[in-house]
């Protein structure tokens, strides 16, 4: 990398838990099911298909679950458009290594958020003071793109000034993070944690710049 002007983070596995977004599909299934007369979603098949969705790191999790527990693929939109309303990120679900990765940015590269998220993204970042860290706010709900489209990194490029080959981008998943960051030319850290892998193999792996558990303060490498 010639110089490093823009570090952009995906936030549910870097930032807050991916279990925020499991709490609130449960009870969307929950919800949906009980209209139907089903009792609620059996919690031990739900996790067993979640972990392959994350082991796979690509298949459609929403339309497995649709058609696991809902009877049918065609309900994934219904689905995703109940989960959205539940999906939230509760005071406490900050990881704690995220402010201080944040500050150690400042001053020293444009930090931006690049995920596929509500627009009430904002408000849990601001109140858990991590909203004066970033200067880009590539959110999909606001933006208008999703991941993996090109759109949403081009989007964040342009408002940081930054050419791919001068940003990282930091997320946990192969299909939405690595794999379209690295086409368009930018770096990226791999986040093991969250809808990753519990083993990523060299054979799931296309070899992020920087696979990781977790990040250190002093650069966007890997502590572990
Ligand atoms: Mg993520």
């Amino acid at each position: 990398m010639a110089q490093l002007k823009a570090v952009f983070c995906d936030v549910g596995g870097p930032i807050y838990d991916d279990e925020n977004f499991v709490a609130a599909v449960l009870v969307a299934l929950d919800e949906l099911r009980a209209a139907d007369g089903m009792p609620p979603t059996d919690r031990t098949a739900f996790r067993m298909l979640y972990d392959r969705s994350r082991a796979a790191q690509g298949m459609s999790l929403r339309a497995a679950l649709a058609e696991r527990f809902l009877g049918s693929t065609a309900r994934r939109d219904e689905l995703h458009a109940r989960t959205r309303e539940h999906w939230a990120h509760p005071k406490g679900t900050l990881y704690p290594d995220v402010i201080p990765f944040l500050r150690a940015l400042r001053g020293r590269a444009t930090v931006g958020v690049l995920a596929n998220q509500e627009e009430g993204v904002v408000r849990a970042l601001e109140r858990d003071g991590v909203a004066p860290l970033v200067d880009v706010w590539a959110v999909s709900a606001i933006v208008g793109h999703e991941k993996p489209s090109p759109e949403l990194f081009r989007w964040a490029l342009a408002q940081a000034g930054a050419e791919p080959g001068e940003a990282v981008h930091i997320g946990n998943r192969l299909d939405t993070d690595v794999r379209p960051a690295q086409a368009l030319g930018l770096a990226t850290v791999w986040v093991l944690r969250g809808e990753a892998p519990d083993d990523p193999t060299r054979s799931s792996s296309p070899s992020p710049t920087w696979p990781c558990a977790a990040w250190t303060a002093s650069h966007p490498g890997c502590s572990s």
